[in-house]
């Protein structure tokens, strides 16, 4: 087991802020998380756990342990509540049908396939695999629910910590069960879909359990179409395309604009609020429950008149306002100080609050 020190963090988080980690240690497989739990360093430390840092903004430099999540940490041991489930595939086991246009499966023929009931597949998928690549897995096996939620970067393992979501689909809908190691006790939990305590954007993860857990494996259950009809494979897999055609059109090219996605939440404010603001401010778009009405963060970012404000380093895309984005060479302070512009100019006109949805990193702690 290597543990590094003093390592740049730049390659590993997605705004490209170039701080250090004290130590560093990548993880790949559940095994060598067990072993770590005996390390002097992993007890003494404070640690924070990432993959790809895309929900991150770092604001020091980390004095304690970066536990990177590698790649393939997959658990064949982890299970959905339900017995008649199945594990991903191993990627080496496993051609992609996707990547071959011509040899997608007309049968749900599956290395791993106990049994399922007939209208929904339990599927337990281990934290280290690329979201992305099982969205299109899901698609090429005509299981639908996760077909709005293509493009958005980051590990299986993190979907469930900020409730991951897109086009009006949250993924705590599809999640059945997480499981995860307890950080103080080297103990295996595992949490029902209730006690995940799912919120928009947020989750017991991102709250109470914050740093004291390491998500090991997510149980999903999504819905099983017709496999014989190749026509209900085209309509998923084709809202799947489309949705990483806005994307790829709507938000700024990570390689040439460093992000972290979304850097606010969309405020949720009461009714009466709502009817105040729409009343001053005719355009405004909402969206409503009969208690609450969430606006759009980005509308309230541009009508507040920062569609193209930048500081020379940082600035708000101007593809996509909800984005703040590294623009050349930024500091995390240049971005605080953009976060700053924005959350002011927005509180004057609307007297309404921006919360950040990324994970800002202070002295170790959110
Ligand atoms: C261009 C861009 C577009 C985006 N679009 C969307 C979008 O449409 N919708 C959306 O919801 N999000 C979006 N995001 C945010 C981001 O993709 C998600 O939050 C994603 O789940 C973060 O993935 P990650 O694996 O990089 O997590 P990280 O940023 O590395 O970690 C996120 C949090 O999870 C914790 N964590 C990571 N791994 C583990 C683990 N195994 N066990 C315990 N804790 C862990 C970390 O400590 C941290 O608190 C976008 C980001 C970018 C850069």
């Amino acid at each position: 087991m290597i543990i590094w020190e003093n390592i740049s963090l730049k390659p590993y988080n997605t705004f490209q802020i170039d701080v250090n980690a004290r130590y560093f240690i990548e993880i790949q497989s559940e095994e060598e998380l067990k072993e770590l739990f005996s390390e002097e360093i992993f007890k003494r430390q404070k640690r924070l756990i990432l993959w790809w840092g895309a929900n991150m903004l770092f604001t020091e430099d980390f004095d304690g342990l970066v536990i990177k999540v590698d790649a393939p940490c997959r658990d064949r041991s982890c299970t959905c509540p339900s017995e008649n489930h199945i594990i991903y595939p191993w990627k080496n086991e496993h051609s992609y049908p996707w990547k071959n246009e011509h040899s997608y499966p007309w049968k749900n023929e599956h290395p791993y396939l106990r049994s399922n009931d007939n209208d929904h597949i339990h599927i337990s998928v281990p934290a280290g695999e690329d979201w992305s690549d099982f969205v299109q897995y899901a698609n090429s096996q005509w299981w639908a629910g996760l077909q709005k939620l293509a493009g958005i970067p980051g590990q299986v393992g993190t979907a469930p910590v900020s409730n991951i979501g897109a086009y009006w689909v949250e993924i705590w809908d599809l999640i059945e069960r997480v499981e995860w190691y307890d950080l103080q006790t080297g103990e295996k939990r595992r949490y029902s879909h209730d006690e995940c305590e799912f919120g928009y954007r947020t989750s017991i993860f991102k709250t109470s359990l914050i740093n004291q857990f390491f998500i090991t494996c997510v149980c999903f259950r999504l819905i099983k179409l017709d496999s014989s009809l190749h026509s209900q494979w085209q309509k998923l897999q084709k809202i799947s395309d489309e949705i990483l055609q806005m994307r790829s059109e709507k938000l700024p090219d990570l390689e040439l604009f460093p992000s972290a996605g979304s850097f606010f939440k969309n405020p949720v404010v009461s009714i009466e609020k709502w009817q105040e603001l729409k009343g001053k401010f005719e355009e405004l778009i909402g969206f409503a429950n009969e208690k609450m009405v969430k606006l759009s963060a980005w509308q309230l970012i541009e009508m507040a008149g920062l569609k193209w404000y930048s500081n020379g380093k940082a600035g708000v895309s101007n593809k996509h306002a909800l984005i703040l984005v590294n623009e050349w060479g930024a500091t995390w302070n240049d971005i605080l100080d953009v976060m700053k512009v924005v959350q002011d100019a927005v509180k004057e006109k609307f007297r309404v609050e921006l919360e950040p949805e990324v994970v800002i990193i202070k002295n170790g702690w959110e």
